[in-house]
């Protein structure tokens, strides 16, 4: 496969980048990952690069963007902090990504079992980690609220899932470049829920009233 040429990547709506990382995550999940010749592509993005999606994942070692959706060099550009979360340096390498190389949509990722959204819940202090687990914690209350008699294994999903929300709704109101692009039309942002019980990414319905709804089949028992 090749990597994408300028023309090429300039071509690709917002919608057909969402669909190429659904198309990528099915071959993953299908074990039909396609035959790259890596050093091929090296070759071939020695002069520069085209991706067409920016993907704001999380550190976790199971959620490597690239494999996940089955991408290749020069396909994404891949920022990872632990618990997706939004900052001034994420914010620049996201408007780098879209308003001067082209990327045509940004994907906030999320994941089941996360160990920065259990230390949010945990109210775990280390070091530099508040300046992410304060971030993460801003969706407690309100799922709390919503759900008085919530589990521990839910809450940790619902907080997931809610953090994705944040972080987009953090990119659409600290970065007006971004959200013009949003505007206009250049560019979307969406986000998803990667399960490292099952390879799959499911994609978040772009309602919000849906957020809190949100249910995966894992069972795994929360340990912060
Ligand atoms: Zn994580």
């Amino acid at each position: 496969m090749k990597t994408l040429t300028k023309a090429e990547q300039q071509k690709i709506s917002p919608q057909s980048a969402v669909e190429m990382l659904k198309r990528g995550n099915e071959r993953f999940i299908n074990n039909l990952k396609v035959n790259r010749n890596f050093l091929q592509q090296v070759d071939e993005t020695a002069d520069g690069q085209n991706p067409f999606a920016v993907i704001i994942s999380c550190m976790d070692s199971r959620t490597s963007p690239e494999l996940i959706f089955d991408q290749g060099l020069g396909d994404i550009f891949s920022i990872r902090i632990a618990g997706n979360v939004i900052n001034e340096d994420i914010l620049g390498s996201s408007e780098f990504g879209c308003k001067v190389v082209g990327a045509k949509v940004i994907l906030v990722l999320g994941h089941t079992a996360c160990g920065a959204v259990k230390g949010a819940i945990a109210n775990v202090e280390l070091g530099h980690l508040h300046f992410i687990t304060h971030k993460i914690q801003r969706t407690i209350p309100g799922i709390k609220k919503a759900y008085p008699l919530i589990n521990d294994h839910d809450l940790c999903q619902k907080v997931t899932v809610e953090n994705v929300r944040k972080s987009i709704e953090d990119i659409k109101s600290q970065s007006s470049i971004l959200a013009d692009m949003v505007l206009k039309g250049e560019i979307k942002i969406v986000g998803a829920m990667y399960d490292v019980a099952s390879g799959k990414v499911e994609f978040l319905d772009e309602s919000p009233s849906s957020s809190l709804d949100y249910k995966t089949t894992t069972a795994e028992p929360v340990h912060a």
